[in-house]
C-alpha cells in the first residue's frame, strides 16, 4: 500500500532523495550500526572517516535534528515530513546521525519549557554532539510510580544539590549529561515538589555501577549520587516544575518514531529470515509459520503508522495511536525475540559485541521492551503509589505481613550479586 501525501510532500521526498544520492559519501553502507550507536569512538578506518563527513555534511544541512524549529538550530519539519526522512534515509541505507536522548526528550522539553538562555546554551549542544544525555527517572521503589521518587535536590545559593539513587539508566556509560527527576520539596503533593535538572555527569559525585545482563552486556546502570551539583539554570521549568516538563519528556518518549518504527523492526525480520536460509531452518513448517506470524505483525505496525502520518498530514492531533503503537511493538518484539532464539540457538545469546546484525541480539534485548520506556510511557491505568501497591499486596494475601520493613531496615539493595549500602 503506497499513501498518496500529496504534492508537497511527494515533492519534498524528491529532493530529500536527491540530497542524499549528491551527498552521501562512499563507505557508509559499511557502517556497523551498533558501534555508530556506541559513539564514534568505536568506529574506525574508511567507515569512520565516512559517518565523519556524512555528519558535517548533515549539519550544514540543517538534517541533525531537522524535526526541530529553525530558530533553534533545527530544520523545521512537520511530524510527518520527518517521517519521509526517515523512510528516505532508510531506503537508501544511510544513518540518521541521531542525537539520542538529546535529540528526542531532553530537546523538545527545553524547547517548551526552558528560557531562551536555557535554548541557546543547552540545543546547540545537543546538535553538535558535544552533551550526550541519559534519562535518570526511574529509581528502585519508583518505576511506574514516577511521582514519587526520593531522589533529593537542595537548593543551595545558585546550585542544587542532588543525592539519591537511580536505576535501569540506558546509555549512562556513553553519557556526559544526565536528566535527573528529583524531589525539591518533600512537603508537598508529591506531583508539586519535583524538579528537573540537567547534571554534568563527570567528577560529580556520579557513581555509575553497570547493571549486567544475562547476555553479559551492560546497557544499562545503577546510580548513586551522592552531593552532584548543577547551576540553578540547569533547572529546566523552574523549581518545583518538573512534573510538567517530565510530562513533555514522557510524550516525546510514547510517539517518538511511532511513524517509521517498523522500518528496523523490517530489517531485523529480513535478516533472521537470511539467518533461517543460511542455517536451514527455513524449511521447518513451524520456523516458517512464526516467521509469516512475524512478516504480518511488522506488515500491521507499517499501516499503523501510515494511519498516524495520514493523520498529522490532515494537521490532526495524534489520538491514542502511540500509547496503541507502544503496546504493539514491545509485545511484538518479545515473541520476536524467542523466535529469534529458536533459529538462531546459543548464537542468539551474544554480548552484543559490535560488528553482528540486529537479529542477532534480538533474543538479548527483546523480553526487556515491554517494560522500556516505561509502563510510565503507556499507562493502562494511573500508577498507584508505592504505600498503594504494597497495602493490595498485603490485603490479597500475596505479601506476609512485615515483608516490608522501613527503609532503614530492609536489606542493602543488590546489584547482581554484589551488596551495596546505600550512601
Ligand atoms: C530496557 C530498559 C531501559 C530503560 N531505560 C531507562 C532509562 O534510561 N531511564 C529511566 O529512568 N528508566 C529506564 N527504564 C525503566 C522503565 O522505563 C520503567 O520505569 C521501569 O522499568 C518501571 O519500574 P519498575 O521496574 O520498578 O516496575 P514497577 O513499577 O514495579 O512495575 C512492575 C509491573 O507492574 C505493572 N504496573 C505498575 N503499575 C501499574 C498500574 N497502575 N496498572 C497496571 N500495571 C501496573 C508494570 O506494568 C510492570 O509490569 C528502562 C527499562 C528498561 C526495561
Amino acid at each position: 500500500m503506497k499513501l498518496d501525501l500529496g504534492p508537497e510532500l511527494e515533492d519534498f521526498r524528491e529532493k530529500i532523495r536527491t540530497w542524499v544520492d549528491e551527498n552521501r559519501p562512499p563507505g557508509l553502507e559499511e557502517l556497523d550500526e551498533r558501534a555508530v550507536y556506541l559513539g564514534t569512538a568505536h568506529l574506525s578506518g574508511p567507515a569512520a572517516e565516512a559517518y565523519e563527513l556524512w555528519s558535517t555534511r548533515l549539519g550544514q544541512a540543517r538534517l541533525i535534528c531537522p524535526q526541530w524549529p529553525e530558530a533553534v538550530g533545527g530544520r523545521g519539519l512537520s511530524g510527518v515530513q520527518t517521517a519521509v526522512l526517515n523512510e528516505e534515509f532508510h531506503r537508501a541505507r544511510v544513518p540518521r546521525v541521531n542525537r539520542g536522548m538529546g535529540e528526542s526528550l531532553v530537546g523538545p522539553s527545553i524547547i517548551v519549557h526552558g528560557t531562551d538562555a536555557q535554548r541557546a546554551h543547552f540545543l546547540p549542544r545537543i546538535i553538535s554532539g558535544e552533551d550526550r544525555y541519559c534519562q535518570g527517572f526511574s529509581e528502585p521503589d519508583h518505576g511506574s510510580d514516577l511521582a514519587g521518587v526520593q531522589t533529593r535536590g537542595v537548593v543551595d545559593g545558585d546550585e542544587i544539590v542532588i543525592s539519591g539513587q537511580k536505576v535501569w539508566t540506558s546509555g549512562a556509560h556513553l553519557a556526559n549529561m544526565i536528566f535527573i527527576l528529583c524531589r525539591t520539596d518533600p512537603d508537598v503533593p508529591k506531583h508539586r515538589g519535583l524538579s528537573y535538572v540537567l547534571a554534568p555527569m563527570k567528577d560529580n559525585g556520579i557513581e555509575i555501577a553497570p547493571l549486567r545482563q544475562p547476555t553479559g552486556a551492560s546497557g544499562f546502570s545503577q546510580e548513586y549520587i551522592d552531593g552532584c551539583r548543577a547551576p540553578l539554570f540547569n533547572v529546566i521549568g523552574g523549581v518545583n516544575n518538573g512534573w510538567r516538563v517530565a510530562m513533555t519528556t514522557l510524550g516525546n518518549e510514547r510517539g517518538g518514531g511511532a511513524t517509521t518504527q517498523h522500518l528496523r523492526y523490517e530489517r531485523e525480520l529480513w535478516d533472521l529470515v537470511d539467518e533461517a536460509r543460511k542455517r536451514g531452518r527455513a524449511a521447518d513448517p513451524l520456523v516458517r509459520q512464526d516467521l509469516a506470524w512475524a512478516y504480518t505483525h511488522v506488515a500491521l505496525m507499517r499501516y499503523q503508522g501510515i494511519r498516524l502520518l495520514a493523520t498529522l498530514a490532515a494537521r490532526r492531533e495524534p489520538g491514542p495511536e502511540a500509547s496503541v503503537s507502544k503496546l504493539f511493538w514491545s509485545e511484538y518484539h518479545s515473541r520476536f525475540g524467542e523466535l529469534a532464539l529458536r533459529v538462531l540457538g546459543p548464537d542468539g545469546m551474544p554480548s552484543c559485541p559490535a560488528g553482528r546484525g540486529p537479529s542477532s541480539r534480538a533474543p538479548a534485548r527483546s523480553s526487556a521492551t515491554s517494560s522500556a520506556s516505561g509502563p510510565w510511557a503507556c499507562p493502562r491505568s494511573p500508577a498507584p503509589s508505592l504505600p498503594e501497591r504494597r497495602s493490595k499486596l498485603l490485603q490479597s494475601g500475596r505479601i506476609a505481613p512485615g515483608r516490608f520493613g522501613t527503609r532503614d531496615s530492609r536489606p542493602p539493595l543488590t546489584d547482581n550479586g554484589l551488596q551495596r549500602r546505600r550512601r
